[in-house]
């Protein structure tokens, strides 16, 4: 089926009522037939729910909808995008060991990998995306994720993503892609090899900017990789804490089912029924969402490409731009998704430009319906070393912009009055 049917549809029965929305299950725990049911569910016996923190009908559905949208095996829903790429992480490494990651990176996910994680004595070794070979001066037998975004956010590059994928899996080390800003209906990593996806839920999948939870999904046969690998004995080996389950002896899939058990379990950033039901009802429009996000950010960036105010203009739907072959590689048609971003002489000019827009917001978001723009050095960024900052593509006078559903010649006059003045 296609990716606009399974949107609608995938994940859901509908249950004896008929009900054709997915229901809310508003719950924080389930009542058990007896205690052997209990035990058998504890156990894994028997499948099924024990309490909200660990599963929830409603979740599940998320769940399983996008891990079909992604053509992945199964999804784990969190209560943050930062969570799921935490959970993503922590389910490989612990202390001792180290990450390599991609410098362009959303501000956020650089600052968990380089100073939580080091806090928890997991070092984070970065490479520039454009360059995947410096990898292999980085990955020792201490590696267990190479992490990058197939799309990053702010700077805008498009990561080679079976170029990664192949280093990787020379070493036999997981491959986590951060899939946020492409959405599985541009590109779907799990295609190309990646082990692990992640989202932030809280951009285009509610849409509109409703709600903050977080996904990691995992490829169909990971535990191949996983199997004897010396990387990886938390799958291999009895784990103490779950009376000696090993993951990789159950059928289930085993990167979702341990971060489950384990990090949910005994950390619980969960997501909340309610907010799974609200990225329900956005994945049903998605599909028909991102083209014409990616359409009217191509506008855009054309109209800014032609200003003589503007220094550059990163938008990999260009033909002149850098990422332009590797959009077109990865990229269903070709579209680029929302995000652009364009640069001015310093920034002061930037902030003056950013204050004189009327349609777009000035927030800390994207994936919105609502155009909305940012100003990384002074906001999302502002924590980030001078040095850091460049190394993710970020200068002071970088303005984002995402792009919304608005007609797209609004849009421009609203950039043209700003940027004139
Ligand atoms: N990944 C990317 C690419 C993001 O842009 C963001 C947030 O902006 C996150 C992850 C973090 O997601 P959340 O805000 O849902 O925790």
């Amino acid at each position: 089926m296609k990716q606009q049917t399974l949107a609608l549809h995938a994940g859901y029965e509908k249950d004896s009522q008929g009900t054709m929305a997915v229901p809310i299950y508003q719950t924080t725990a389930y009542e058990f037939r007896d205690v052997e049911h209990a035990a058998n569910l504890f156990a894994l016996k028997e499948l099924g729910n024990i309490y909200t923190r660990l599963n929830n009908p409603t979740t599940d559905v998320l769940e399983k909808r996008f891990a079909t949208l992604e053509a992945g095996e199964a999804a784990l829903a969190t209560a943050s995008g930062m969570a799921a790429i935490f959970y993503a992480i922590a389910n490989a490494a612990e202390a001792g060991d180290n990450i390599v990651c991609a410098s362009q990176l959303y501000g956020g996910t650089l600052t968990q990998a380089a100073h939580t994680f080091k806090r928890f004595g997991i070092e984070a070794r970065f490479f520039d995306v454009h360059d995947p070979e410096q990898i292999k001066t980085l990955v020792d037998e201490r590696t267990k994720v190479i992490f990058f975004e197939s799309l990053t956010n702010p700077s805008i590059d498009v990561a080679d993503i079976e170029a990664i994928v192949s280093i990787a899996d020379e070493y036999g080390i997981l491959t986590i892609v951060d899939n946020t800003v492409a959405t599985p209906i541009l590109c779907q990593p799990l295609k190309h090899g990646v082990d692990v996806v992640v989202h932030s839920a809280s951009k285009y999948t509610t849409g509109q900017g409703l709600a903050i939870g977080g996904i990691m999904v995992e490829r169909k046969m990971v535990a191949d990789k996983l199997k004897d690998n010396p990387r990886y004995p938390q799958f291999n080996e009895p784990d103490e804490s779950y009376h000696g389950l090993v993951y990789l002896d159950t059928p289930l899939p085993p990167y979702t089912l341990r971060a489950r058990l384990t990090l949910l379990r005994d950390i619980g950033a969960v997501v909340a029924p309610f907010n799974s039901w609200l990225f329900i009802q956005g994945l049903e429009t998605l599909p028909i969402r991102m083209p014409v996000h990616s359409k009217n950010a191509m506008m855009v960036a054309e109209f800014l490409v032609s200003h003589p105010k503007v220094l550059k203009v990163n938008y990999p739907g260009l033909v002149s731009d850098p990422n332009h072959e590797l959009a077109m590689k990865y990229f269903k048609d070709g579209m680029c998704s929302g995000l652009l971003s364009f640069e001015v002489e310093d920034f002061e000019t930037a902030k003056a430009i950013v204050d004189r827009t009327k349609i777009f917001s000035l927030v800390v978001n994207i994936g919105d319906s609502k155009s909305i723009i940012t100003h990384p050095a002074s906001t999302t960024h502002q924590q980030l070393s001078e040095a850091e900052m460049l190394a993710c593509g970020v200068k002071p006078g970088l303005i984002r912009l995402s792009i919304g559903l608005e007609d797209p010649e609004d849009l421009i006059a609203d950039l043209k009055q700003a940027l004139e003045g």
